[in-house]
């Protein structure tokens, strides 16, 4: 629609892409949104999105909520507000991370941000040179990668296993960088049921992290949206609880536990970082969202926050127990995925050889979708590979959506052998 739109309003003399800037042109749109535009049409069960499942908004509680911040506090909700975000709401935060995951809060300032994807665009604007080396996991999360390169860093790509990002890996690089006179100015990981990998860095690799951040000084970005969403296994402690020399700055996000609709997260680090990242925000929105700041603030005050996780669990554990039973049952031989104790995705790994992009279409043909893996690499090494979510559609359309999805790899498998 809008591409038939600027198409006929684009048949004039005016060279329309001539005006953007270099950095404009050379952005592109994500291509899981343009996937996406395919599936929208006809029976095509989607395991491609990456969205928390509408039954789970409590919208009885917002409801509630709503109404008594009108009644007593519209004044502060409807006004600007201070570009840090609204103190209580900070205030809140802070206890609740004390108390969830032993993050000590009184050497680290937060500040609320229009969602954690407003975080990285943020960490790139005052962190990022052009050339400096960013780390990233191999497999990250996509939208990270293209909020960080408009900053024109160079990437390096960590490999993960079961156990996240092989922190040896990344210690010969950083080696190997030390020997070339080079620093890494940050490592970005996403800690816990990663996205899109569904791992999780286990606690003996978050702890040499931070080493190694001390040891060849640079900053850790701990993006961490899924943490709450843990439907088997013992919590574990952020990388940002073992951090005391004020490296790590910490990302949380209301997407996945109250609703993404409210476009509210926050970041936690040193008062020093912080100072200069709400310089930033300041220049882009002057403050998040007041009305939405001051809800969020009695849904955590008033202890919702912590029954809406446990409810989302148990909504979504089954969820990932149908997908982990249909892969199970109908993947066929030489198929390998993740087993992830929490959040939204798998992550299936194919025979190599197989291009999971080329296969995308045939397997919408077929009624299936699923991001194929490619670009969330940051030099999209890697063609075998593909996420699946498991939160968004029932159980039984899920088994139904891996079954057609094993048919399609099975096709694929037999043309390739020949
Ligand atoms: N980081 C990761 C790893 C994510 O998966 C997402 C959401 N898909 C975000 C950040 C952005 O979330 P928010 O809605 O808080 O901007």
């Amino acid at each position: 629609m809008e591409e038939k739109l600027m198409r006929k309003l684009g048949s004039g003399s005016l060279d329309f892409d001539a005006y953007f800037s270099e950095k404009a042109k050379a952005m592109k749109a994500s291509e899981i949104r343009e996937l996406l535009k395919l599936v929208e049409s006809g029976d095509v069960i989607s395991l491609a999105g990456g969205l928390p499942a509408p039954e789970t908004f409590p919208v009885e509680t917002i409801r509630k909520i709503t109404a008594e911040v009108l009644t007593s506090h519209a004044d502060k909700a409807l006004q600007y507000g201070t570009t840090k975000g609204f103190t209580p709401l900070r205030l809140a935060l802070a206890e609740w991370m004390k108390n969830r995951y032993a993050i000590p809060t009184s050497k680290v300032d937060i500040m609320i941000v229009a969602g954690s994807q407003q975080a990285l665009d943020l960490i790139g604007r005052v962190f990022i040179n052009p050339g400096d080396v960013v780390v990233v996991e191999g497999p990250t999360y996509l939208a990270a990668l293209n909020a960080f390169k408009y900053y024109d860093p160079r990437f390096i790509s960590i490999p993960m296993d079961d156990e996240g990002m092989k922190v040896e890996l990344l210690e010969e690089k950083l080696e190997q960088l030390r020997r070339e006179g080079k620093k890494v100015k940050f490592v970005y990981t996403v800690s816990t049921f990663q996205n899109p990998a569904g791992v999780t860095m286990s606690l003996e690799r978050r702890k040499r992290l931070v080493e190694l951040a001390d040891e060849y000084d640079f900053l850790i970005v701990e993006d961490n949206p899924y943490s709450e969403l843990r439907y088997s296994g013992e919590p574990i402690p952020p990388i940002k609880h073992f951090d005391d020399q004020g490296r790590v700055l910490y990302l949380g996000t209301f997407s996945k536990i109250l609703a993404p609709g409210f476009r509210l997260g926050w970041i936690t680090g040193s008062p020093h970082f912080i100072r200069k990242i709400e310089i930033a925000k300041q220049a882009v929105d002057l403050c998040a969202n007041t009305f939405g700041q001051v809800i969020a603030w009695k849904y955590v005050e008033e202890g919702y926050l912590d029954e809406h996780i446990e409810e989302i669990v148990e909504f979504y554990r089954p969820r990932r127990d149908a997908m982990l039973e249909a892969l199970e049952e109908y993947m066929p031989e030489g198929v390998r995925w993740t087993r992830p104790d929490g959040g939204m995705f798998i992550w299936v790994t194919l025979p190599e050889g197989i291009d999971t992009k080329l296969m995308a279409e045939k397997a919408i043909r077929k009624g299936v979708a699923y991001v194929p893996g490619e670009a969330f690499f940051a030099h999209r090494e890697v063609k075998n590979t593909m996420r699946l979510n498991f939160t968004y559609v029932p159980e039984e359309t899920i088994r139904e959506g891996v079954k057609r999805l094993a048919q399609v790899i099975e096709d694929e498998m037999k043309a390739l052998r020949g």
